[in-house]
């Protein structure tokens, strides 16, 4: 593996860096420790970060090369081992506690470091689990991560393994320069959040006291650009159904009996397209009814955004935008709920032969994006209401409820969680975050508001154009290293305020 022209150029620097600051830093400590106040002086935690920059790459291609794929079954081995990874990872680096705590499901990963009375306690969340692969469509292994100009390739590199490293790093910076951390920290490593993280409202309810915390930060957060900072201040929700239209016990020769027997996928179809007015809004009734207009501000702060929705086009292959155009297409993915049709199927597919038949079956999947005080429950009825309302004659509908909504959540502004996060941004950014919103959804987020009390703000150095989910994803190495910053410095940061506080 060579060492990329910009990790050598970011070590020179920092090199630099540190030779003209240490003096200083000395003299800032000193004064520092004087007033009592934590020593937030950035230098020598960015060496640690720089020389053991290789030694790290290493790990992260570990952590990457292991398929934790939580969708597929056969490959629970591989999140177990990942699960394992990580905690003897925590362990290396001082905290004692770390450990793989059983669920229903996969498993959770759980430290905690919290030999700092008095100081407030933050609660990290991540995920180590990762998509499915196609793995014809990678140009390199999704599984055998390489560098290639700047960007580590490999399943969750960005999503998420970059936020569950970048954060273990730091307080591998903190803890060996200090030999402590400035505040409490908890991690909790979900195994689950590609499948909607099923168990994890049971795992936080079994293990409140454990959890406990003042503070909470998501790292399977995102940064609008390579210099814009952003807080993701809005998450979509969302809510599933399946449903069956029958027609007919057998599958009938389209022959011997086409031109007087329904269609299972021809009705299916046509209930489809009932879900959907010409301008591309949702029509089933009541849809929107509990729909809260973007504010001005979030109009304002979209205006702001140089958002240009061809990117995601090139990214996608797409060749038009769709939707209703009375809003803009950020505030579409943002602000405004959908009903998508995620699945189908119906009447004679395989690959090989061809069957003339009539289809006395057909199955089809929906997903609902919500926003503002839409719930999930409320729209699946409606939903399930429609499709009764638009069956055609001579098809019965059956209905399969996935019971797992999660409900869409903003996040406050005028709180000092947000703050602190904010500032941090600033101070490492040079520039104040961007106030953004999301399209998806992260389950354990109302999660840990419900049964913590915690808004648990994004502090993630993914970004949109690494190809989550897709083929080729990718994570910048430049943001290994910000992320590293980013994390010191919040912890750092908070334990400066809180402690001001308490005078
Ligand atoms: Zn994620």
């Amino acid at each position: 593996m060579t060492i990329s022209k910009s990790l050598a150029l970011s070590m020179f620097v920092s090199l630099n860096l540190l030779l003209n600051t240490s003096l200083t830093a000395q003299n800032i400590k000193s004064k520092n420790l004087k007033k009592g106040q934590p020593n937030t002086s950035m230098a020598t935690y960015e060496k640690y970060i720089d020389d053991n920059a290789d030694a790290h790459l290493k790990e992260f291609f570990e952590l990457i090369s292991i398929p934790s794929i939580s969708s597929i079954p056969s490959h629970k081995p591989d999140i177990e081992k990942a699960a394992v990874w990580i905690v003897n990872k925590l362990k290396a680096i001082g905290i004692t506690t770390a450990q793989a705590i059983a669920t229903d499901g996969n498993p959770v990963v759980y430290a905690s470091w919290d030999n700092a009375p008095g100081k407030p306690t933050v609660l990290i969340y991540g995920h180590y689990d990762v998509q499915p692969v196609k793995e014809s469509e990678w140009v390199h292994s999704p599984f055998v991560p390489i560098l290639e100009d700047g960007k580590i390739f490999g399943r969750g590199a960005s999503d998420d393994k970059s936020g569950v490293m970048t954060t273990i790093w730091a307080l591998e910076a903190l803890l060996h320069r200090d030999g402590k951390l400035p505040v409490n920290v908890k991690f909790m490593f979900d195994g689950e959040e590609e499948i909607g993280s099923p168990h994890f409202k049971n795992f936080i309810i079994h293990n409140k006291e454990l959890l406990k915390a003042d503070f909470a930060l998501n790292a399977d957060g995102s940064q609008f650009g390579d210099t814009l900072p952003s807080i993701t201040l809005g998450l979509r929700g969302i809510a599933q159904l399946e449903f069956n239209v029958k027609t007919a016990n057998v599958d009938a020769h389209s022959g011997q009996f086409g031109g007087k027997t329904p269609n299972a996928v021809v009705a299916m179809s046509q209930i489809i397209a009932s879900f959907f007015t010409k301008e591309g809004n949702v029509a089933v009734e009541g849809f929107y009814d509990k729909v809260l207009p973007a504010t001005l501000q979030e109009k304002e702060m979209i205006k702001k955004l140089d958002y240009d929705s061809t990117i995601d086009m090139k990214i996608l292959g797409t060749t038009t935008d769709v939707g209703d155009r009375t809003y803009s297409p950020l505030e579409r993915v943002w602000y405004r709920p959908t009903l998508e049709v995620i699945g189908m199927q119906g009447g004679y597919t395989a690959a090989e032969g061809f069957s003339n038949i009539i289809p006395a079956n057909a199955m089809a999947r929906v997903a609902c994006r919500l926003v503002s005080n839409q719930s999930g429950k409320e729209i699946i009825d409606l939903i399930v209401k429609h499709i009764n309302k638009n069956c055609p004659p001579g098809a019965t509908v059956s209905y399969k409820y996935i019971d797992s909504y999660a409900r869409p959540m903003q996040f406050p502004t005028d709180s000092k969680a947000y703050q602190y996060v904010a500032d941090v941004l600033t101070k490492i950014y040079g520039k104040p975050p961007l106030q953004i919103a999301a399209g998806f959804t992260v389950g354990p987020m109302i999660d840990i508001k419900e049964q913590l009390g915690l808004f648990t703000y994004s502090l993630g150095m993914e970004q949109a154009d690494e190809r989550w989910h897709a083929s080729n994803e990718y994570f910048r190495l430049s943001s290994m290293r910000k992320g590293q910053l980013l994390y010191c410095y919040y912890l750092l940061h908070l334990a400066n305020e809180e402690s001001k506080l308490k005078k």
